[in-house]
């Protein structure tokens, strides 16, 4: 097991005869995390085997011995791969389910007549319930792994009676900013999950989330105990099934990093001569998008700011654009002062002593990764759990502030200005530093995630 704060050291005892299998949904946000707990798990002894879909695959690429890879082979048809804020992700998840149940159920069966070291169970995305109906077919147990926060699937559990109350979906604009009594403090347009999926789609995409976590012999979620202990009592509550908390993830698995697209390490060059808490890390995850329009404003709202920044502008963040058209005149206005990179080291960069905000969509991983660097937010949240984990950011952890509204320029160099140079700013970062604290104990030997992967490896080695 780690010692006080060091990351997980190399395999030890535990699962010596047993091998876990992994299913990972086929988006980075999905990768990242199951991944770091591959990585969690090889380290306790037990062999790894991931089963992924062909299209956006895992690198094998530097994981050691005792890992084997097996691609479940679907064709990456475009309607399995949204891209865009305004997507019908929930529909891409349903049919990802419906394609990949049959050709995994052969994957699966052969896997298990050929393995020496017998299955332990199968840690199965949330999202993934058709492969969790597979391996319950199989008489293999299942683990589930919720990518998000546990206030994200309490909102989840709660959304069908919200539904038979007649509140969601909502009828017009003016119920948008009802406050969710039992949700508090989301609001009704926090729940809106997405503008373009039909409200059945939604519907029936958060009702097999929940049942896998339902029909799981437990549920293992990238959170921490004092970042969401509340929440993670509903969890346990509203599922019946052991709730394991270990997160973050990121923080605790010392495994190579599963970056679908390469990154630009040149970037960490750049922050090395920047003054300590001065430079504005602007990223909006892996498939949160804008529109020409919204860039443009971006880049005027980032150079009349004046601060440093380093602005992750990946190939597909523009809509409808493979080619991203920055303005005429923005490089010379920030020459020297900012960096543009197609995708970065974001794990690193947030750690970095340069840094002293960021700007995100709160992507789960994203959210966490800058709760345990003490990074204060600017949070621009566009669909799915984004607006529930902007919300904590904003009304529990108070450590960032949601950019509202329609994109403009002075509304962003307001709220940079507010973020990097102003009290209420400051007082945000050093409430994130505690939450830095408290993610660092709760890792440590004794703290709570690390107590509950004990926990989690003697369930696993007693299926
Ligand atoms: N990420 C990265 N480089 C970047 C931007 C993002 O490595 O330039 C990683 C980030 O560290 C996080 C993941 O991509 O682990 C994005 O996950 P998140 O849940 O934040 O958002 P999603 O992409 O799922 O919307």
């Amino acid at each position: 097991m780690a010692s006080a704060g060091e990351k997980t050291p190399a395999p030890s005892s535990g699962g010596a005869s047993r091998r876990v299998l992994m299913f990972p949904l086929p988006f980075q946000g999905h990768i990242n995390p199951m991944m770091q707990l591959a990585d969690v798990l090889h380290s306790r002894g037990f062999g790894i085997t991931v089963f992924h879909a062909a299209f956006n695959a895992p690198d094998p690429a530097g994981r050691p011995a005792g890992y084997r890879f097996v691609p479940v082979g679907v064709p990456a048809d475009e309607d399995l791969l949204p891209t865009g804020s305004d997507a019908d992700f929930a529909g891409a998840l349903l049919r990802i389910n419906e394609r990949l149940q049959a050709p995994f159920q052969d994957s699966l069966r052969e896997v298990l007549e050929e393995e020496e070291r017998a299955a332990a169970c199968l840690v199965v995305d949330s999202n993934l319930r058709g492969m969790q109906v597979v391996a319950e077919r199989l008489g293999v147990p299942t683990l589930v792994l919720r990518t998000g926060g546990a206030a994200c699937l309490v909102a989840y559990m709660a959304f069908p009676a919200l539904c038979d109350k007649g509140i969601l979906p909502p009828q017009d604009q003016s119920q948008l900013d009802m406050a969710l009594d039992d949700l508090q403090p989301l609001l009704l347009r926090d729940l809106v999950f997405s503008t373009t999926t039909p409200h059945e789609t939604m519907s029936t995409c958060l009702e097999r989330i929940v049942e896998s976590a339902r029909h799981s012999s437990g549920l293992i979620l990238n959170t921490f105990n004092d970042l969401e202990d509340a929440e993670l009592r509903k969890v346990t509550n509203g599922t019946s099934v052991p709730v394991y908390a270990i997160g973050p993830l990121h923080k605790i698995s010392a495994g190579a990093q599963s970056s679908l697209l390469a990154q630009d390490r040149t970037c960490l060059d750049w922050l090395d001569k920047q003054e300590a808490g001065s430079v504005l890390y602007v990223s909006f995850g892996s498939l949160a998008s804008m529109d020409q329009e919204e860039l443009v404003e971006t880049a005027w709202g980032l150079a009349n700011s004046r601060v440093p920044f380093l602005w992750v502008i990946r190939p597909n963040l523009v809509q409808c654009s493979e080619k991203v058209g920055l303005p005429d005149g923005f490089e010379e206005a920030t020459r020297g002062r900012g960096m543009v990179v197609s995708w970065a080291p974001q794990q690193e960069v947030l750690g970095h002593h340069a840094v002293g905000g960021f700007w995100t969509h709160n992507g789960w991983n994203s959210t966490l990764e800058s709760i345990c660097e003490g990074v204060p937010m600017i949070c621009r949240p566009c669909f799915a759990d984004q607006m529930i984990n902007a919300r904590y950011v904003q009304e529990v952890w108070k450590t960032g502030f949601e950019l509202e509204g329609k994109l403009e320029r002075d509304k962003i160099e307001i709220g940079v200005t507010k973020l990097l140079s102003q009290a209420e700013g400051e007082k945000m970062r050093q409430r994130a530093r505690d939450l830095k604290n408290k993610a660092a104990l709760c890792i440590k030997k004794g703290g709570t995630s690390q107590t509950t992967i004990d926990l989690l490896v003697n369930s696993i080695m007693s299926f």
